[in-house]
């Protein structure tokens, strides 16, 4: 809200003082002296609104609309920095968003173009190479040509699991009806996740890309994107973006004269967190309530409407056009070889610069919470870190040159999830933070299945009775009793994750939990 305000005042000052200003790319010549835009997320949350100045780079933070008229005066007309609206620490300037430390031990590919192109252009896509791509795989490629190519790139699935996304398309394609569906989940629903809307929001064409890269290797034509009615700019982007490449002939009927044919269609989930659940997300697709069902059959087997479907998330399908452009080689020297590539995390907590970032995959803990989410909010001592929001675990300060990858985190009793970092200080009570989880998974459960239903009320109980001072001490023996039945007998992954913040929280801090039952005796 506070940067649409910005832009509509800066719009408005240039108008009063007859500066030729172009507001949009698409409507307009572009011969004007100045051109204002709307874009995605820059990712530096903490420090919106932001306003960045081209060509210089210049990235001002924490811009109100009374300072518009000294950005016109100043920088438009005059050519000259704010000093006061740039980024300082420690005594020091720094003009340009480059250099900004936040920004500099990044490597954002997947979010490259969010902060720097108008999200509601095909036009700016286009003209930074966009559906170069599609269009190397529609023209110069076989399906087996795509398929090798992510394989060998070692492209996980961003969406938890990690699941290997050659495989899972190549398993599509071995399918032998004619009907295969792509679909993608943009149901990100983790307390503190919003990797996925960002770049629906900033530069949804990217995964537009992906998504039809994705049809021509499996043979489909027919997509659709799981997108959560709580996001309604992701939503009006997506069909913005949608309605523009059909114009330009990138989707529809007979695509660029090929004969082959793509549409993607848009279905608005209620927000139900199992909704994320593959099975939970097609049957509410089908207009059914979202429920998970037991697997097999698997949903590369029959998926939507019963028939073979991939089922990638967000930011893997915004993977797909970088892979296919630069070669899997590429791509594999980035991050460790078993999970190459980078990944986006939502910085939130006590920590000083909350936002979106992304990093190779395997850059250690340390670096991500203090270099560059600039170290604890208010010098206060780091605590722990919840990684995978509900589903995942607690990492502490023995875990902070921890590689953040797939593997490592699997070994730590921990999982990436689809992102989320909230990062706790000194001062935060790790039972409170378990029984937030649990809660949250509690309501969120289906209710299809007796461990998950009934365990978790039964876990959210007890861990209730312990932050109000009421609890046993045999209740922590208690609780982990039903993590682990909870865990092993729940029919979906939301159920039997959910005891995860529980188990690790005890793992790591047992004594708060203690000193919270012992107060009592
Ligand atoms: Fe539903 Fe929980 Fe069972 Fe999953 S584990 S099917 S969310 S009740």
């Amino acid at each position: 809200g506070g940067s649409l305000d910005i832009h509509a005042e800066l719009i408005r000052l240039m108008e009063d003082q007859g500066i030729q200003c172009s507001v949009s790319l698409e409507k307009e010549p572009h011969n004007d002296a100045v051109g204002v835009k709307k874009s995605g997320c820059h990712g530096f949350c903490e420090m919106g609104p932001l306003v960045r100045i081209e060509p210089q780079g210049w990235l001002y933070i924490k811009v109100r609309p009374e300072d518009c008229a000294e950005i016109i005066a100043e920088t438009i007309l005059g050519g000259r920095l704010v000093d006061r609206l740039a980024y300082q620490k420690e005594g020091q300037t720094y003009p340009t968003q480059e250099e900004i430390p936040f920004y500099k031990k990044q490597t954002r590919l997947v979010l490259d173009l969010c902060g720097h192109i108008d999200a509601t252009s095909i036009e700016e896509y286009l003209a930074i190479g966009g559906y170069q791509a599609f269009e190397k795989a529609l023209f110069d490629m076989s399906p087996d040509d795509i398929i090798r190519a992510i394989d060998q790139s070692n492209l996980r699935g961003r969406g938890g699991a990690g699941y290997p996304t050659g495989r899972k398309w190549s398993q599509v394609r071995r399918q032998k009806d004619a009907v295969k569906y792509i679909v993608c989940n943009g149901d990100e629903g983790d307390p503190g996740a919003f990797m996925d809307r960002s770049i629906m929001e900033g530069d949804p064409h990217r995964m537009l890309e992906g998504m039809m890269i994705a049809g021509l290797a499996c043979g489909a034509s027919e997509g659709y994107i799981y997108v959560r009615a709580e996001y309604p700019l992701a939503v009006s982007r997506l069909e913005r973006a949608i309605a523009q490449a059909g114009d330009f002939g990138l989707l529809g009927q007979n695509i660029l004269g090929t004969g082959y044919h793509f549409n993607i269609k848009i279905n608005k989930g209620a927000g139900a967190f199992v909704c994320g659940e593959g099975s939970a997300l097609t049957a509410s697709i089908e207009g059914k309530r979202g429920m998970p069902r037991v697997k097999p059959p698997r949903t590369v087997e029959q998926g939507l409407f019963a028939k073979p479907t991939v089922l990638n998330n967000v930011e893997t399908f915004a993977n797909v056009p970088l892979i296919i452009q630069n070669g899997a080689g590429w791509y594999k020297a980035i991050g460790p070889e078993k999970s190459p590539g980078t990944k986006a995390f939502a910085l939130t907590g006590n920590i000083e610069n909350t936002g979106l970032i992304e990093v190779p995959m395997g850059t250690p803990l340390r670096e991500v919470i203090f270099d560059i989410g600039g170290g604890m909010r208010g010098g206060a001592e780091f605590k722990a870190v919840q990684i995978g929001g509900p589903s995942g675990g607690c990492l502490t300060k023995e875990h902070l040159d921890l590689p953040l990858d797939f593997d490592s985190l699997k070994k730590a009793g921990a999982m990436i999830g689809s992102g989320g970092l909230v990062v706790m200080d000194e001062h935060t009570c790790m039972v409170e933070v378990a029984r937030f989880f649990m809660n949250f998974t509690q309501n969120e459960s289906c209710g299809k299945c007796v461990p998950c239903r009934e365990g978790t009320k039964r876990m959210r109980e007890i861990l209730e009775g312990i932050v109000a001072g009421q609890g046993n001490p045999e209740d922590i023996d208690m609780l982990l009793e039903l993590a682990d039945t909870v865990s092993s007998t729940a029919l979906c992954g939301l159920g039997k994750s959910a005891a995860f913040p529980v188990v690790s929280t005890i793992k790591y801090f047992r004594e708060e939990y203690e000193a919270h039952v012992v107060e009592r005796r």
